[in-house]
């Protein structure tokens, strides 16, 4: 079995299985995310301010002439 060392606490933690890996744990990975979440990360706003809107309107058609909810028979 593959063992990865935890970058947060260095903990021994099996690769295969392991939702949280690299971390051992999900506070290990949690601790890391805040630690980069609180570092001075310049991250620039993406530009793409549209929206696509038109996805409503089509939704709302989409539900009022779907199913009927009739049986047959
Ligand atoms: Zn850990």
């Amino acid at each position: 079995m593959r063992v990865v060392a935890c970058p947060q606490c260095g903990a021994e933690t099996p690769w295969e299985g392991n939702s949280y890996r690299p971390f051992c744990s999900e506070r290990c990975r949690l601790i890391d995310l805040g630690a980069w979440l609180d570092e001075k990360y310049a991250i620039p706003a993406p530009l793409d301010d549209e929206s696509a809107d038109d996805e409503a309107g089509t939704a709302m058609d989409a539900a009022r002439g779907g199913r009927n909810g009739r049986h047959d028979g």
